[in-house]
């Protein structure tokens, strides 16, 4: 049996993993590497238009593989002689879902239905092409020439995680994706560690982020909600928040926050967009968000009409914002930011940084954007946060527990961390073809 990982080694994100024996392959995630790690290319610089595929092959920025890309250029031969039947992703972070459009309708994708949701929601925000196809449910097991793949819920700062187990002839596969121990569904990170470590883990494949970070404190969002709330009534006018739109469980730290000080919750059309996507597919936290009476959906003639609006929802404009501003918790999405010229924020109005965009350690120029939109109006800038990735003695403890027989570290700068919980880590290099 092989596997050969492109990217994600030696670095944070941009996932792509290939098991394979006797020619069928499969493949774990297809991610989008961060822009601090471009190297040929980048999101403004994307080449040549009707060469993508075959340029940034050329350049090793993807894997040569015949029979997988859309449009496969023809001159070129492939290096790998496999074909993969069937992409599992693990979740929708762009790290591990952002090329999904590059590859061809033929190969089966399987990801959570959640997943498939936050697709559509990256669809009308244009980062994803909207022809994506042949998307299925990973809801049981699938069988691909040798191997069965079991899908198993973990928990990550997005809904609808997923760790994988992976039956092979040589033994079990298991793969992390990412995960944490100290969101709202916790009990999920601590179930798959285990049945992992019950059913005879021959190799395991973890993400270990948070090595090198520094910090070990991880804010529960129970905790995340407290050091919101002791801000807020020091301030004591509006509360505008930018949690990442899919990450419901934050969303409803700051929907708990508007109903604790009786408030009223208001929400730019993303967030209603993903909510009502997720309240679709019977999603508790999103059904509730929106049926409350407490919940208004913000409307703006100025704002781009992306996104669908639902008659049920109740919605405001920026004249009562303005006039009830005291009594708002508001989540403002970055797009929606100029719409502060409208609402006239008064003192007292604070801003809380959460984990959305912009993020300043990668998008360093709208972060600025944002900070000289929040001085114009002399808004205070809080960064109340708490990473969705294990703290580094959790992944210790993680490793040490499931003790595989062979370990292997990726999505991390620090591979050789985990050698101080197991003596079987192996430190992987990039389009290598490994014999397990
Ligand atoms: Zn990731
Ligand atoms: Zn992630």
């Amino acid at each position: 049996m092989n596997i050969i990982f492109f990217d994600g080694v030696r670095e944070i994100g941009g996932n792509k993993i290939i098991i394979e024996k006797d020619g069928t392959a499969i493949l774990f995630d297809f991610g989008k590497r961060f822009s601090i790690n471009s190297t040929y290319f980048n999101d403004s610089f994307i080449g040549r238009n009707r060469k993508e595929v075959h340029d940034r092959v050329a350049t090793k920025e993807l894997p040569p593989l015949r029979n997988f890309y859309k449009e496969w250029p023809g001159t070129q031969k492939s290096s790998i002689d496999i074909d993969i039947k069937a992409a599992f992703f693990s979740h929708a972070h762009l790290d591990h879902i952002g090329l999904i459009d590059l590859i061809d309708d033929a190969v089966e994708k399987y990801m959570s239905d959640y997943s498939k949701e936050v697709l559509s929601f990256f669809e009308k925000k244009g980062i994803i092409k909207n022809n994506i196809s042949n998307i299925k449910i990973a809801d049981k097991p699938v069988k691909v020439g040798p191997f069965t793949v079991h899908p198993i819920p973990i928990d990550h700062d997005i809904p609808g995680a997923l760790a994988f187990q992976i039956e092979t002839p040589k033994g079990n596969i298991f793969y992390t994706g990412d995960f944490y121990f100290h969101g709202r569904t916790n009990e999920k990170s601590c179930n798959f560690v285990k049945y992992a470590k019950n059913n005879n883990p021959y190799i395991l494949i973890t993400e270990g982020t948070r090595f090198g970070w520094g910090f070990v404190t991880s804010l529960t969002e129970e905790q995340l909600k407290q050091q919101t709330i002791s801000v807020l009534e020091q301030c004591n006018g509006i509360l505008f928040a930018n949690p990442y739109e899919p990450h419901i469980s934050r969303i409803q730290t700051f929907f708990e926050i508007a109903n604790e000080k009786n408030k009223k919750f208001v929400i730019t059309p993303p967030y209603a967009f993903i909510l009502n996507r997720y309240s679709d597919i019977g999603d508790k936290f999103a059904k509730d968000i929106l049926s409350s009476p407490n919940t208004l959906i913000y409307r703006s003639e100025e704002m781009p009409d992306t996104w669908e609006s639902k008659p049920d929802g109740t919605f405001v404009d920026a004249a009562y914002v303005y006039k009830n501003q005291k009594n708002i918790v508001m989540l403002l999405d970055f797009m929606s930011i100029p719409e502060l010229i409208d609402i006239k924020p008064e003192k007292g109005a604070l801003y809380i940084h959460s984990g959305g965009e912009p993020l300043p350690s990668i998008d360093a120029e709208n972060a600025k954007i944002l900070q000289n939109w929040l001085k114009m109006f002399n808004i205070p800038y809080f960064n109340i946060h708490s990473p969705g990735h294990a703290a580094q003695p959790d992944l210790l403890r993680m490793a040490k527990e499931i003790n595989p027989e062979i370990l292997l570290p990726i999505h991390t700068q620090i591979p050789e961390r985990f050698e101080i919980a197991s003596d079987n880590v192996k430190i992987l290099e990039k389009g290598v073809i490994y014999n397990f």
